[in-house]
């Protein structure tokens, strides 16, 4: 098998080590390495003879080592001074404590050195550069040097020299998949050099080409593989339609019902709904609804609609909160119908033999249980699940009918270019009567005044308090619950003791979240210590103020969600952040959430300000075949969509790029 595809863990010697460090930055092979690109370059472009160089300068010198050794200073400090010369004179290098540089640099190596220059008591020198021995193939050094996404145990020079080795080990792997047509058309560079240049470039325009043509591949093969799902999924064996008309009139009396009038949004989603359940083909719809704009009673709807025509529906959940939260609005709703609801989790389960509707996490998609006629699934929050277990799902049925329903308010030509597969609904309203959610990003000196503030609200206005702990790694690490839990602990005993305080974090068991949740929303607690993860959907009637600390460390997307923990009534809200950071631009990009509440109009502006890669690279969709395509570019959205609708029904001419969208489809987090 090729060299490039092979999973890292399953490769001998060196990389063993790395596999659960590159699994954080998504590399699984070889190969990921050519596509984690630098998202800058250090320039060390200017070469100087040491004659020529001046305090203050970042310059690359070469030359020769004339002497290397560790110096001790008080304390437990070292430092390695070097002294290197080329035919002009000699300059001192110093680096600090790493005592293991002496080892790695010999007296009369060749040498190529970058870094600042500096004055110290009238001597030039400079301190801590970057170097690397030898005379050629400088990629370290004296050039435009790629700085990448890095991670505990993996460094940027690390990985520079691993993707320099399989760029050049292992140029015949990388084949160009695009066909020659495309490329001529639309004036890209080769594949291969695209990959070089964007690592290796020579200047920045070179990065520029790069990046067009792989910006385009990635537009282009995600585009590509939603055609071909559409293709497949259209081709699967027809469902039988369910009736609409005959059962308007319960319909419309369940609806009458509710609690609320309907939104006008939700009635338009709804008929589109329908209207594919009314259908021969499966449904696959995405419903993309802003936190609180009501998902779930459009779910319900429709589920009901699946119930009046005989046939199951199962509602599927990320995580037990939430599955629990539903099972309990489900049955409120729809159980004075006579209909009855099951539950699945890996904790409880319920009903199982004897159901119409099945709510749960993933564990509905157990083996024990049996469907005796699936007609619809839905499956919440969809960016959570991957496509396998969407796929058993759907195999419980014969064809049954998929939506799928998030809250990740995607801007609609990247919804668009994602899931070109899937017909989009859009809940664009919010229910009436909701107060905009009073945001202020609060300066730290001012944090005393808040808290006494949140104290009063507490007192006077029966507030109840969500505080959101920083985002300390990408999975519920030990070291977020940690931090949880002190900051729990300071705000117990130290900040608010007049209150009661609770502590809800991922490594809790699912019983022991319910019942702290449940304490909260029956209010035993004032206030809520919370780690970022349990965000997602949960519904508290009584939390009317949320904290958000170390507020930088979320997309303006993720902390839309988190806002959207509170407001959901019609009682004034707030959301109270906190930063350490100074940087204006950061600061300017918070602002953007005092000034507007509308999750899609933050997500254009998170585009705008982080980039793409940022926003839907690794973090929140699974792994990111849009890391560098500049997603604002209409025309290029336009002409990849125009290439790949052409090129998905001849795909079988292709054997590369039919690879290439085969690959993508089994990894890609979009419903299948
Ligand atoms: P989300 O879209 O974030 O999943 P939910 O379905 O949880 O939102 O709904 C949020 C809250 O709004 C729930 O308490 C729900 O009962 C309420 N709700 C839903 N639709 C309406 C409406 N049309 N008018 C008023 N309240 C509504
Ligand atoms: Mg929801």
């Amino acid at each position: 098998m090729a060299l490039l595809k092979t999973q890292i863990r399953s490769l001998p010697g060196i990389y063993k080590r790395y596999t659960t460090y590159l699994e954080k930055l998504d590399i699984l092979t070889p190969e990921d390495f050519l596509y984690h690109f630098p998202f800058r370059y250090n320039d060390f472009t200017i070469i100087s003879k040491i004659n020529e160089i001046q305090a203050g300068e970042i310059v690359t010198i070469r030359g020769e080592v004339k002497e290397i050794k560790n110096q001790y200073t008080r304390g437990r400090l070292t430092i390695q001074k070097a002294e290197i010369s080329d035919d002009t004179g000699s300059l001192d290098i110093i680096w600090f404590n790493q005592p293991y540089l002496v080892k790695n640099i010999q007296n009369t190596d060749k040498i190529s050195l970058s870094g600042k220059i500096e004055e110290k008591m009238g001597k030039l020198q400079m301190n801590s550069p970057e170097f690397e021995i030898g005379e050629d193939n400088f990629i370290h050094t004296g050039r435009l040097v790629p700085i990448y996404p890095e991670t505990r145990g993996v460094s940027s020079k690390w990985l520079r020299r691993q993707v320099f080795k399989f760029l050049s080990q292992n140029k015949e792997e990388i084949s160009d998949f695009l066909p020659p047509k495309i490329k001529k058309n639309n004036k890209l560079l080769d594949l291969y050099e695209s990959i070089y240049k964007i690592h290796f470039p020579n200047d920045l325009n070179e990065v520029e080409i790069a990046k067009k043509r792989l910006g385009f591949d990635e537009l282009f093969t995600t585009q590509l593989a939603a055609n071909v799902r559409r293709i497949s999924w259209n081709k699967k064996l027809k469902s039988k339609a369910f009736e609409v008309n005959k059962f308007e009139k319960e319909i419309n009396k369940l609806i009458k019902s509710l609690p609320f009038k309907l939104t006008n949004a939700q009635l338009k989603a709804k008929d589109e709904i329908f209207s594919d359940l009314n259908k021969e083909n499966p449904m696959n719809r995405l419903l993309e609804g802003d936190v609180g704009s009501g998902k779930t009673v459009v779910a319900a709807i429709s589920m009901y609609l699946a119930y009046l025509n005989g046939r199951e529906s199962v509602l599927m959940a990320p995580t037990e909160i939430l599955a629990a939260q539903h099972h309990k609005t489900i049955t409120e709703l729809l159980s004075p119908l006579k209909i009855k609801v099951g539950y699945a989790s890996s904790s409880k389960k319920d009903l199982l033999d004897d159901f119409d509707i099945l709510v749960g996490t993933h564990a509905v998609i157990q083996k024990n249980i049996n469907f005796k006629n699936l007609g619809l699934i839905i499956i919440d929050e969809q960016q959570r699940f991957g496509v396998e277990q969407r796929g058993i799902l759907r195999n419980k049925g014969e064809n049954p009918h998929v939506l799928t329903m998030t809250a990740t308010p995607i801007p609609r030509t990247i919804a668009l270019t994602l899931y070109g597969d899937l017909d989009l609904s859009v809940l664009n309203e919010m229910p009436q009567g909701r107060l905009r959610i009073k945001t202020w990003l609060v300066p730290n000196i001012k944090r005393n005044d808040a808290n006494k503030w949140i104290e009063k609200q507490i007192l006077t206005n029966k507030s109840q308090v969500f505080v959101v702990c920083p985002f300390i790694e990408e999975s519920e690490s030990l070291t977020t619950v940690k931090a949880a839990t002190k900051e729990f602990e300071r705000l117990k005993n130290v900040v608010f003791k007049k209150n009661r305080v609770g502590l809800l974090h991922g490594k809790l068991k699912a019983k022991e979240k319910e019942i702290i949740l449940n304490d909260f929303k029956n209010r035993k607690y004032d206030i809520l210590v919370a780690t970022p993860l349990v965000e997602v959907g949960i519904d508290i009637p009584g939390a009317d103020i949320i904290v958000i600390e170390a507020a930088e460390r979320f997309g303006l997307s993720q902390l839309h969600q988190l806002r959207g923990r509170v407001g959901r009534r019609e009682k004034q809200a707030f959301c109270l952040l906190f930063t350490e950071s100074q940087t204006p631009q950061t600061l300017e990009r918070l602002r953007g959430m005092e000034k507007t509440n509308i999750g899609s109009e933050l997500a254009e502006l998170d585009l705008k300000m982080r980039g793409p890669g940022q926003i839907y690279g690794t973090r929140q969709s699974g792994r990111s075949y849009l890391k560098i395509a500049d997603l604002t570019d209409h025309k290029l959205i336009q002409s990849t969509k125009i290439e790949a609708q052409k090129y998905a029904t001849k795909l079988e001419k292709y054997p590369e790029l039919k690879n290439r969208v085969e690959q993508m489809n089994i990894k890609v987090v979009a419903p299948d």
